[in-house]
Order: structure tokens, then sequence, then C-alpha cells
């Protein structure tokens, strides 16, 4: 019965959030409930497991609330992507375009070995801009980006297909 949980009962949408205009995808009531919550993390388990990821990259910053138990029950480590300035130590950064302005990620320049297999995880991939700006930062810290992984996609917005044949696994599909 607990496979039968329609995960997309539990995700809120918030008009004109952050702007007017902006249907917004809230995952807070997902997270709240436990049942609903776990079976979200044991499906992105099974998704991602094949992929055999050395490391999870977790976007900042709901992008950390599924790779920290991911990485736990996957045995695997994981790495954070931050906005410009909050990671210690040097840094790989890389600053891609928005629909206005830009904006900066950042890795520690020592945060994946060459050739490490390299899942990145996300909450939402919109127009993708996030996810492909993460790879080409991954990349240019050495490593090999395997896959990446959403909670939700807009699949109208050509996300996917920003992301160069790498394979974007997702557990709801919105229009
Ligand atoms: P993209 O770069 O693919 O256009 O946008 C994806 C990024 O914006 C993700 O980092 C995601 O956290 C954030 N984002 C944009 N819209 C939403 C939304 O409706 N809900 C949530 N939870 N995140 C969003």
């Amino acid at each position: 019965v607990r496979e039968e949980i329609d995960l997309k009962s539990f995700i809120r949408h918030i008009p004109d959030f952050p702007k007017p205009g902006i249907l917004f995808y809230d995952i807070s009531t997902l997270m709240r409930n436990p049942d609903a919550w776990q079976m979200a993390m044991g499906r992105l388990a099974r998704q991602i497991a094949p992929l055999r990821p050395d490391v999870l990259a977790a976007v900042e910053s709901r992008g950390f609330l599924t790779a920290a138990p991911l990485a736990d029950r996957l045995g695997c480590g994981m790495l954070m992507l931050r906005k410009r300035g909050k990671l210690p130590g040097r840094t790989v950064s890389h600053t891609y375009d928005l629909e206005y302005g830009s904006d900066t990620l950042e890795i520690q320049e020592d945060a994946v070995l060459p050739g490490q297999r390299v899942v990145i995880m996300d909450d939402l991939l919109a127009t993708g801009g996030t996810l492909a700006a993460s790879a080409t930062l991954l990349r240019k810290a050495g490593a090999n980006v395997v896959g990446a992984s959403v909670l939700m996609e807009l699949t109208g917005l050509g996300g996917r297909a920003r992301m160069d044949g790498v394979p974007v696994t997702t557990l709801m599909s919105y229009e």
C-alpha cells in the first residue's frame, strides 16, 4: 500500500512566489509527512543506485535536503555546490546567466578526485540553467558527471535538453 503513495499530493503550489506570476512548488509539505518523505527518499535511492555514484553533489540549498539522506543510504560521499563566498579554502567557480542577471556557483577545489562518478542533486528542474552550470563546474574540477536527480521536473521548459546527454531522473513530472 505504501508504494501507492502519490507524492504529488504532498507538494503545495504557492502562487506569486518569489515573484508575481510564478507558481512555486513547495516541498515543505512533503518533508513534514514522515511516510511520504521516507517514500520519496526510497524512490530516489532506487533511481540513483544504478548510476553507481562515488559522490553526490548537492545544489544549495534544497539539494542538500535530499543528498544527505541519499549519501547515507547509498554509502557514498557528498559535496556542496554553493553560492559565491560560502565555502572555506580554495574554490573553483562558474558564473552562469539567469533570466535577469547572473549567478555564481562554487565548489572546493579538492571536492572530487579525477574521474570520480558524480550525481548532481537538486529539488526541481526548470530551465536547466542550475543543473547545467553545476555539471560544467564539476567537470572543471575533474568529475565524471554520470547523472542528475531531482524531485520535480517542469517538462515544458526544455531543461533536460541542456544536460548534454547526462541522464536526469525525477520523481514527479509537471507539464
Ligand atoms: P532552473 O535553473 O532549472 O531554471 O531552476 C531550478 C532551480 O530553481 C532549482 O535550484 C530550484 O531549487 C529552484 N526553483 C525554481 N522554481 C522552483 C519551484 O517552483 N519550487 C522549488 N522548490 N524550487 C524552484
